[in-house]
């Protein structure tokens, strides 16, 4: 099997700092973040950004020195979240593709988010592959639902998306497909060809559909924007989480992907720095 790669996904767009002391909530914090996941095994870093009082931004200058922070602090595959946090707008969430971050990722569809909606109308999606196209950024394609795996199919074919990619689960969300073993198999099985995929368990199903994705040769996302707990009652560290995985997988035989090993999987290009321009941004 392939090397494991593990996503980390420490901060998201709806935890909020009075949940847990451990979310990275300033540039500073996820450029320390992303040095402690490394070393524990993570190869890509899907990123959100706050500001300091911990609210949520999608400003791209607060992401430049975010991305600043973590290339100085480590190699990681940095991959941005297009998705931003509910109720912001298409060109809001568009905004810090500019940076030209060597991923980002492209939810496939709209989903009920608890009693609010994460909307994802085709019209948005093709906006954000085209700023994907304008600055050379792979998709990662999110799926919340099976139908959303037929939304790629219908943007490839419309000649907007370029099929396969590389696919995140994301099961469990209140409103989404149910985090069980029986929906991850209808979905692997769903794929179009070449695809590789990772999983995201929400909360205690984090690390059940971990042990799964090792076995069955997927890859696995962790991280407090979908889980806050170690154990019951236990809070987590974004570094923790991602040791724990990686100390499973070398039980079972599965090494973990380095960066460098990760973008050979996954057909990227070189490692990208932040441009000038976005250092000054900074
Ligand atoms: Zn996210």
């Amino acid at each position: 099997m392939e090397p494991l790669i593990i996503t980390c996904a420490p901060v998201g767009g709806e935890v909020m700092p009075d949940q847990t002391p451990h979310l990275p909530v300033t540039p500073q914090q996820l450029g320390k973040t992303a040095a402690a996941i490394r070393a524990a095994g993570a190869s890509i870093i899907h990123v959100h950004c706050r500001n300091d009082d911990g609210s949520n931004t999608h400003d791209v200058a607060r992401f430049a020195q975010a991305y600043g922070e973590i290339r100085s602090a480590s190699d990681l595959i940095v991959q941005f979240s297009s998705g931003g946090a509910i109720g912001m707008s298409p060109q809001e969430r568009s905004a810090p593709l500019s940076l030209k971050p060597e991923m980002a990722t492209l939810t496939c569809g709209s989903v009920n988010f608890g009693d609010d909606i994460f909307e994802n109308s085709f019209p948005i999606m093709r906006g954000i592959l085209a700023a994907m196209k304008t600055y050379d950024i792979r998709p990662e394609l999110e799926i919340f639902d099976k139908g959303h795996i037929a939304n790629a199919r219908r943007l490839a074919k419309e000649g907007v998306l370029s099929l396969p990619q590389h696919v995140d689960f994301v099961l469990g969300v209140p409103g989404g497909m149910e985090a069980t073993v029986e929906n991850l198999c209808q979905l692997v099985a769903d794929l179009p060809p070449g695809c590789t995929w990772t999983v995201a368990g929400i909360g205690r199903m984090q690390l059940h559909l971990a042990l799964v994705a090792i076995a069955m040769g997927g890859h696995v996302r962790v991280g407090l924007e979908d889980n806050l707990y170690y154990s019951k009652g236990e809070l987590a560290t974004n570094e923790a989480l991602v040791a724990r995985v990686a100390r499973i997988a070398k039980e079972a035989g599965r090494p973990v992907a380095t960066p460098e090993q990760a973008r050979t999987i996954l057909g990227l290009g070189a490692m990208r720095r932040p441009q000038g321009d976005a250092i000054g941004a900074a």
